[in-house]
């Protein structure tokens, strides 16, 4: 295999989660969700109603919200161990806004977290605006004696996309606490094909990425799904998404700026499919990370070619 990206033993030219875990802790990793039963300052009223155009969170209920934590741990334990049966497991905060409690709460769900059997650390997917300097220590604590990756939205860096989405913070707060956490590990979340978004702009979006260098990233394609604020505006065809060849152009680009030793966390998600209006083409990940692998070959090309 004729592969120049220093951070692969396979046909991947990107630095991947499972890469960095199996060479972090010498095996494959798998992330066990957990609802903590949070919700989010972009629903509830603090910041925003409604939340992001794009989230589904307050049209859907979790079937795992009421269970506590380690029922819910053993529970996809079990439904995950027919395929991965003897990986290593991170529990992972996923849904809402995971640091949006009192200190009290948080250390209770934490500790909880971090007690589970074989959990080799915690991951915590939160917004900016829901953590205070009380909750920072705490994670700080927490990474001392454990793995933790702390993940944060942020989507773009454009304050007028962030508006029109209603993402509720602006670029501005969000480098004012990254400065604060980022000695964290650090995974920041993208999406690309936001409305009326040029590439320059998405690439912008990753050079911005670059220059803060984060532990992770995650790139997102903007999904449209059923019930949702930005479906409304969709059907409207006030805005057009990407084809895959398209994103997979985009995506690629933005590997290139990268610095090589950014993990990707994701490079494309998993939309519900029970309820996604489009991108169509988004529901076969498989062939995403087919078409990203096999443009990035055909170019010559891997993360980090153009990081200065
Ligand atoms: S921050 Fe997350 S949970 Fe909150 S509204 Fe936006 S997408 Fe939904």
């Amino acid at each position: 295999m004729n592969n120049p990206f220093p951070y692969s033993d396979s046909n991947k030219r990107y630095y991947t989660f499972d890469y960095m875990m199996r060479k972090r802790f010498g095996g494959k990793c798998v992330k066990i969700p957990i609802d903590a039963g949070f919700t989010c300052p972009n629903i509830d009223g603090k910041c925003g109603r409604g939340g992001c155009t794009y989230c589904t969170l307050p049209h859907r209920s979790g079937e795992m919200r009421g269970i506590d934590i380690e029922n819910q741990y053993a529970l996809q334990t079990e439904k995950l161990s027919s395929k991965w049966s003897g990986a290593l497991r991170l529990p992972y905060l996923q849904d809402y806004t995971n640091t949006y409690a009192d200190i009290n709460k948080l250390k209770k769900i934490y500790e909880t977290v971090l007690s589970l059997p074989e959990a080799i650390g915690i991951d915590i997917a939160t917004r900016v605006d829901a953590i205070d300097d009380e909750c920072i220590k705490y994670l700080k604590e927490i990474n001392e004696r454990t793995f933790l990756i702390l993940e944060l939205g942020l989507q773009t860096i454009h304050d007028s996309t962030a508006s029109l989405i209603n993402r509720g913070h602006s670029y501005e707060k969000f480098l004012e606490v990254y400065e604060k956490l980022k000695n964290l590990n650090i995974c920041i979340h993208i999406i690309n094909s936001l409305p009326y978004e040029s590439d320059e702009m998405m690439l912008a979006t990753a050079r911005e990425i670059a220059r803060l260098h984060p532990f992770m990233l995650k790139i997102h394609m903007l999904y449209i799904e059923e019930g949702t604020r930005i479906a409304d505006s969709y059907k409207n065809r006030d805005f057009e998404l990407l084809t895959l060849e398209e994103y997979t152009s985009v995506v690629c680009r933005q590997l290139e700026l990268l610095p090589p030793d950014i993990c990707i966390g994701r490079i494309t998600g998993d939309g519900q499919k029970a309820t996604l209006i489009a991108p169509d083409w988004s529901k076969k990940k498989f062939v995403v990370m087919n078409e990203i692998d096999k443009f990035l070959v055909k170019n010559n090309t891997y993360q980090g070619i153009l990081y200065k």
